[in-house]
């Protein structure tokens, strides 16, 4: 997903380059504004920590671009490396984060995390597929 602060930045172009020129498939582009029940059900595993209103209210402030990625079996890992860490302080240079962000709430994109939490996570977004 490239989130509410790559929309409004504009880097919704060159976030999918980085994962195109890879040879991964994008089988399926929405943008849309996520609604409060979906950002809670996407992000149930953080729900109690400090950090969870904060992050439902980002998620669901402007449109997000919701991808689905296709390809080898750990596509979910080729993604979330060149995503880089979750706090861009720590991400690497010529990682999405690590080059383009600089903030751990703003950090541009969210990746699944496995191959369940992504099958999990495409019929949460697309619930008639
Ligand atoms: P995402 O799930 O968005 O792909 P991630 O898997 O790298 O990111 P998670 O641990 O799942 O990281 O956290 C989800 C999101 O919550 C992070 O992308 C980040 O924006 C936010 N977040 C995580 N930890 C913090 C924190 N300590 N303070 C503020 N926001 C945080
Ligand atoms: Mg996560």
């Amino acid at each position: 997903m490239c989130k509410p602060d790559a929309v409004e930045r504009g880097l919704v172009g060159e976030i999918i380059r980085r994962i195109e020129i890879t040879g991964l498939k994008f089988s399926r582009i929405e943008m849309r504004v996520v609604d409060e029940a979906t950002a809670k059900a996407h992000y149930a595993e953080h729900e109690g920590k400090s950090f969870f209103g904060e992050l439902i209210e980002f998620i669901t402030r402007s449109p997000v671009v919701v991808c689905e990625v296709t390809g080898p079996e750990n596509t979910w890992e080729i993604v979330r490396k060149i995503m880089g860490s979750t706090n861009p302080a720590s991400a690497a240079p010529g990682t999405i984060r690590g080059d383009l962000a600089n903030s751990i709430s703003a950090n541009l994109v969210h990746g699944s995390d496995s191959a369940e939490s992504a099958a999990r996570e495409l019929a949460n977004f697309f619930p008639s597929r």
